[in-house]
Order: structure tokens, then sequence, then C-alpha cells
């Protein structure tokens, strides 16, 4: 699975970051989201989906 964060869409609800810490990761300027790496690991799928699924902004995109 892939991801990234939509950065024109991410407002910094810091959402997803709650729910997979290990993926999403909050810019310190401005608590925008980003992810270090777009490959997901399996054992942090189901957190990103989680997450994907709670974004208020539908900014994070996941990719199969
Ligand atoms: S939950 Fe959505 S809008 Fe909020 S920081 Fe994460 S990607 Fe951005």
């Amino acid at each position: 699975m892939r991801t990234r964060v939509d950065a024109d869409k991410c407002q910094g609800h810091a959402v997803c970051n709650r729910f997979a810490p290990g993926v999403f990761k909050l810019r310190d300027e401005d608590g925008r989201a980003y992810v270090e790496s777009e490959g997901v690991p399996a054992e942090f799928e189901e957190q990103a989906k989680r997450a994907a699924l709670s974004c208020p902004e539908q900014a994070i995109e996941l990719d199969p």
C-alpha cells in the first residue's frame, strides 16, 4: 500500500498522526502532515486506512 498527503487539502488537524503516528508526521512549522516514505509497512496499513477515513479534509490518498 502507498499513501500521500495532499498538501493543498491538509489543514493540520493532526487526526492522522493520532491514528497512525508511524506513518503520518506533522511539520514543526505549520502542523501539517507529511509521509517520510510513501510505502506503508504492512503492520501500519490498518492504522493508515483509519487515518484516511478520519481525516476531516480527505487529504490522505491511499493506493492498495
Ligand atoms: S488529519 Fe488530514 S487534514 Fe489533518 S493533519 Fe492529517 S492529513 Fe492533514
